[in-house]
């Protein structure tokens, strides 16, 4: 499992080698370091102690494209904002989850976004309307988890990937990919393919480890955290478990997996 590194920064504001985040907060403990307020997470030491030089990383440099990111919820988009930035992305955010029920629920995970995107700086657009009808035309008849997921993942992508190539983006991702309760070989090939359609590269990054810091994060600048994943689906399977119609083991067999991908395709075809 991949540990959460933070940024660490001497008194002098020189930087040196990240750190895990559980040795982060026992330096904060300790009055050893404080905690910066900034995205990806950082601390200051207060005082001297012996950690190397960072070494120089060999991470890709996007300065100067933009991204457009769909954006699933507030504490799915604390993370990956900052991840995106330190990459050297401009990051815009995009609302678009039709998938969310009821309507009280969207609202309230979308003005928590708001919120969040106003303490960051984060330019962000919202798509207007509520598609809760066109995403229960396209689930019916396929209620069962991760085979509805396919095609909820298909539905918001095709959003990103349409409006990314309207207003000239570089590229188009997604905060799906922070979270260990999606699939996340499904929304790679849904992200790839809706590429190739429409012309703007698919960013695909395995933003899971950061899911620690999300929590961090999400308690720090106060966002609203959901009980459930969105749909009524979800909802019924996060109380009911087993007892549920819908219910079905998080692990995907690849025949499924790909069962799924080239169902979504084939409803992706006829919207
Ligand atoms: S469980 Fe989540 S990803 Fe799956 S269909 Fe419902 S809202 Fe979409």
């Amino acid at each position: 499992m991949t540990q959460e590194r933070v940024q660490v920064f001497d008194q002098r504001g020189q930087e040196l080698s990240p750190c895990s985040l559980e040795k982060a907060q026992r330096l904060v403990a300790e009055g050893k370091a404080r905690w910066r307020e900034a995205l990806p997470p950082a601390v200051e030491l207060t005082r001297a102690v012996d950690l190397p030089v960072r070494k120089p990383q060999k991470e890709p440099d996007y300065a100067g494209q933009r991204v457009l990111l769909h954006i699933c919820c507030g504490p799915c988009a604390t993370y990956t904002v900052g991840r995106l930035r330190t990459l050297g992305f401009a990051v815009t955010g995009f609302w678009y989850n039709p998938n969310i029920h009821p309507w009280q629920e969207h609202e309230r995970r979308r003005e928590s976004l708001v919120r969040f995107a106003e303490q960051v700086a984060l330019p962000l657009l919202i798509q207007p309307g509520y598609d809760m009808p066109a995403f229960f035309r396209l689930v019916a008849g396929r209620e069962r988890f991760r085979r509805r997921c396919a095609i909820c993942y298909a539905l918001r992508l095709r959003a990103a990937a349409q409006k990314a190539r309207a207003e000239g983006f570089d590229a188009f991702t997604t905060t799906l990919l922070i979270s260990p309760y999606q699939e996340q070989e499904l929304i790679r090939r849904l992200g790839e393919h809706l590429a190739d359609r429409e012309g703007v590269r698919f960013y695909f990054e395995d933003f899971r480890k950061g899911w620690a810091e999300r929590g961090r994060l999400t308690r720090q600048y106060g966002l609203y955290r959901q009980q459930y994943c969105g749909c009524v689906y979800s909802e019924w399977e996060r109380y009911q478990g087993e007892a549920c119609e819908t219910y079905a083991p998080a692990r995907l067999e690849p025949a499924d997996l790909h069962a799924y991908f080239e169902e979504a395709l084939e409803i992706l075809e006829r919207l």
